[in-house]
């Protein structure tokens, strides 16, 4: 591996760090361990991490995961320093401006100037939030998801005690609008989630349509981009259809985005974004313990965490000045390829009789998906056989993952077939560099499944 640079960059950033500190008088640490047990112990920290798939490698190419980029890594460290809490200006003033900062970057991105925002602990916290804010505008009405929308959203519902539907999804994955107007004729539908970029395929429901039933209907719109919100710098380049639904983003009433998926974040790191900025009031408390020193907005006002790690908004703050949210930057070109290794890999499996990939078409982000075509194999064997292929890729170093969806997705042209899910090959290329990876990661693939296929 390259030599890690973040070590010595962190060392000469924390030395800048402590000389802004200066002038305080000396004092001794009293938990400071001595250097002799202090590295024992790391050490062995580092033989129990080996215990992991190697993520930041491209021939990791399963699930969402990847390693933050070093200058999130290093931002982070830096600001453990301080170990800042972005719940009040009084636990952390200038992580607090930092998260503002990144947060209004974030909602630039989408077209949004003013607006209500900040970051969560994560993408299930963010959606918590903006369903909880559905709830407060719209009490007594139903959230409405398609049965590809995250998981959590219906058990987010039952948290929130507010009734939840999932209605079906067509063969690519998307919200199917005829199924959503049918819910939305019973009159007591109150938020639509719109997930732009499913967890497990990459689809795009077609916001576009969704806001048309909108103006109709009148419900809530809440944009579901924890994985897919930053493709919208390159929506352009991507599907006509999966463009117009990421144009009109800024539309919707809430969204959330997750900085630590697509945007280079260690864990910890959600973002939740209200169209109106008034929204605010609903989060008002009077805690008696938040030590609000100072008039200027706290963040733990407009949120309802408590304590958040202010390093992970110094981090988020650090990443984007030195890649901006901006089409054509080198951020946004980082996507790109990931995109062009998704659709490369698709279009191998695509030309070779053996795979069977998504009936509907491309993919609409970076995550592929298939199975294995043999004639006369029925869901049942062609899940055994994704799995052998799986663990034969993983034999040969190459980490893919699985993913349960409808058989019908892969033209099994059997009725009885149809109805039935079945076990997947997927993979999600989200680094850039899988795109120079392709030949080696086909390879493999190639390798693993001639050895299924010959047993
Ligand atoms: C990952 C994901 C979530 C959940 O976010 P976490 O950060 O894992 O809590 C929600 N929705 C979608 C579409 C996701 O991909």
């Amino acid at each position: 591996m390259a030599k890690d640079p973040v070590p010595e960059l962190l060392s000469r950033a924390t030395e800048a760090l402590e000389a802004e500190f200066e002038a305080l008088p000396r004092f001794e640490t009293e938990s400071m361990p001595g250097a002799r047990e202090l590295s024992g112990v790391l050490e062995e920290t580092a033989r129990r991490l080996v215990d992991n798939y190697p993520y930041f490698h491209p021939l990791y190419a399963g699930q969402m995961l990847k390693p933050p980029h070093p200058v999130a890594r290093a931002a982070y460290a830096l600001a453990m320093k301080i170990n800042p809490n972005n719940h009040a200006l009084d636990g952390g003033r200038a992580s607090s401006a930092m998260e503002m900062e990144a947060v209004r970057e974030i909602a630039a991105m989408f077209g949004w100037k003013e607006f209500l925002g900040h970051l969560t602990s994560s993408g299930t916290l963010a959606n918590l939030e903006a369903l909880w804010m559905a709830g407060q505008q719209k009490p007594g009405k139903r959230i409405v998801g398609s049965e590809q929308a995250h998981y959590t959203h219906q058990r987010i519902s039952g948290v929130l005690k507010l009734a939840y539907t999932s209605v079906a999804a067509d063969r690519c994955g998307r919200m199917d609008l005829n199924a959503l107007e049918e819910e939305l004729r019973k009159g007591d539908v109150g938020a639509v989630v719109a997930t732009l970029g499913t967890t497990a395929i990459g689809a795009v429901d077609p916001l576009d349509g969704i806001l048309k039933l909108k103006e109709r209907y009148g419900f809530r719109v809440h944009v579901d981009a924890a994985y897919g919100g930053y493709f919208r710098l390159i929506a352009d380049e991507l599907q006509e259809t999966t463009g117009r639904a990421f144009e009109a983003v800024g539309e919707a009433d809430s969204i959330v985005i997750d900085p630590h998926k697509h945007g280079l974040q260690p864990y910890g790191c959600g973002c939740v974004l209200f169209r109106d900025p008034a929204e605010g009031r609903f989060y008002k408390h009077d805690s008696p313990a938040t030590y609000f020193t100072s008039s200027d907005l706290h963040l733990g006002q407009i949120s309802l965490e408590c304590s958040r790690a202010g390093a992970g908004a110094v981090a988020l703050w650090a990443t984007q000045r030195l890649l901006p949210l901006v089409p054509n930057g080198e951020f946004a070109r980082g996507l790109a390829k990931c995109r062009a290794a998704a659709l490369e890999l698709d279009r191998r499996l695509r030309a070779e009789a053996r795979f069977a990939p998504l009936a509907a078409g491309k993919p609409e982000l970076d995550i592929v998906v298939w199975t294995l075509a043999l004639r006369a194999a029925d869901s049942g064997m062609k899940s055994e056989q994704a799995q052998s292929v799986f663990d034969a890729c993983a034999a040969r170093g190459l980490h893919l993952a699985l993913v349960q969806l409808p058989a019908k997705w892969f033209r099994t042209g059997d009725r009885a077939e149809d109805a039935r899910t079945m076990t997947c090959l997927r993979s999600v290329l989200m680094k850039p560099e899988h795109e120079a990876w392709m030949d080696e990661i086909w390879k493999r693939l190639s390798a693993a499944c001639g050895e299924v296929l010959t047993a």
